[in-house]
């Protein structure tokens, strides 16, 4: 059989862009993956205890983009829920992200107005000009007491890298906050899928236009299938043999545990901030899906450079590399790479939808 597209991954990019390719432009669509499942890192599943588990680890979906939102709400309904993190810190435990209540804790104080916290703010800031790594745009914001508590070793532990190597936008993507608000996100939708983001995937990628293949690599396919055109969404530096060398990518492992009790801490993610514990967060899964059992499963994350990659580095040196990729991609005429590893961008989940939404308008109007 011959395809008008192939597409490299069943995850968001590969997933909306075939829904499009298959409703819109009336294309014939295969998409392959070569994991066992599709939704990309997306993917949930439930465990024996009948709680629901995001096999990649925690995606809370939140986005200010009513496209994207009402593009999503074509598949699923959603129910509420804002993600709410807490630090733990020699013994204690912090709101993050830094708010006026992290404030009063560390410092003992008791500030009480937005305009109290903003002047405390001003007194221990450390400006910098320009704001150029992660260390600048947190000390500037906070000064380098809260820098080193709450961000030096996690960034770290996550990335092998210190913050000063790493772009702003990284530690970037965390505010501050001069209320009392102990959200983690503030955007306008913040929603889950009520069934889970699988079946919104079973139903993305429905369309009777849509053939999906798992356990397939896009590096071992049998050279007599036939297609037009190629959306990549995996690895762009493996799509060009490395020939520019490697990029680097951050993994995670997971070390699941199981109590038979009501809940083992007090909100869903709780970051460990402090050098001496190996795992940077452990996430509670029952607070985020919220299913009746009488046991709760915790997901303790280990940050590697090995395994699967899941985060792309940003930084100047990884820039440059990806940029030598981008030049040549962007020279073919019949491949489009989307996605947070085929564009090497440290994409959340309604940014890879709206790019990728993007992109296919461009193809619709090529
Ligand atoms: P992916 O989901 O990675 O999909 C790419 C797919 O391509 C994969 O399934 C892969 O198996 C397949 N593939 C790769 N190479 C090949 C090949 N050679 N042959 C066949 N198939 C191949 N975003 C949020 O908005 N909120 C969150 O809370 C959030 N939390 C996250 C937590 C973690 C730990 C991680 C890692 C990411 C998180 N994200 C979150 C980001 C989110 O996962 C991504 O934005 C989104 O899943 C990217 O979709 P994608 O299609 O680009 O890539
Ligand atoms: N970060 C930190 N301490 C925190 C929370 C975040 O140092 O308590 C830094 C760290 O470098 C992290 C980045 O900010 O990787 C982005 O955090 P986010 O929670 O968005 O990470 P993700 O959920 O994508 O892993």
């Amino acid at each position: 059989m011959k395809f008008d597209y192939l597409i490299v991954g069943a995850g968001f990019a590969g997933a909306v862009m075939a829904e499009r390719l298959a409703s819109v432009l009336n294309k014939k669509v295969l998409v392959i993956d070569k994991r066992n499942h599709i939704a990309g890192n997306a993917f949930d599943e439930r465990n024996e205890y009948d709680i629901m588990i995001h096999k990649y680890g925690p995606h809370l979906f939140h986005t200010n983009s009513e496209m994207v939102f009402s593009y999503l709400s074509m598949f699923t309904d959603w129910y509420k829920y804002e993600h709410r993190v807490l630090a733990f810190s020699d013994g204690e435990l912090y709101q993050i992200p830094i708010n006026k209540n992290t404030l009063n804790k560390v410092f003992n104080l008791s500030l009480a107005t937005d305009r109290e916290v903003s002047d405390f703010l001003d007194a221990i800031r450390e400006k910098r000009y320009p704001i150029l790594n992660s260390e600048d745009v947190i000390v500037n914001q906070v000064g380098s007491t809260l820098f080193e508590k709450f961000f030096k070793s996690y960034t770290l532990k996550q990335w092998q890298r210190e913050p000063k190597e790493l772009s702003a936008s990284v530690c970037g993507r965390i505010p501050v906050r001069t209320n009392e608000d102990d959200r983690y996100f503030t955007d306008r939708f913040q929603y889950m899928p009520s069934d889970g983001y699988t079946k919104m995937f079973e139903r993305i990628l429905s369309h009777e236009n849509i053939t999906v293949e798992l356990n397939k690599d896009f590096f071992e396919l049998e050279s007599d299938l036939k297609f037009d055109n190629l959306i990549y969404t995996g690895p762009i530096d493996k799509f060009y043999g490395y020939r520019f060398g490697k990029l680097p990518y951050r993994s995670l492992r997971f070390e699941y545990k199981s109590y038979e009790k009501e809940f083992y801490q007090p909100v869903s993610q709780v970051n460990y901030v402090d050098p001496d514990v190996d795992f940077t967060r452990v996430v509670e899964y029952k607070h985020i899906t919220n299913p009746k059992s009488k046991y709760t499963t915790i997901a303790c994350e280990f940050s590697q450079s090995d395994g699967e990659p899941f985060y792309p580095v940003p930084s100047d040196d990884t820039r440059h590399l990806y940029m030598k990729y981008r030049d040549i991609a962007l020279k073919e005429r019949r491949v489009k790479f989307c996605g947070r590893l085929a564009e090497y961008q440290y994409f959340n989940m309604d940014q890879v939808v709206a790019n990728t939404l993007k992109v296919f308008k461009q193809i619709a109007n090529e």
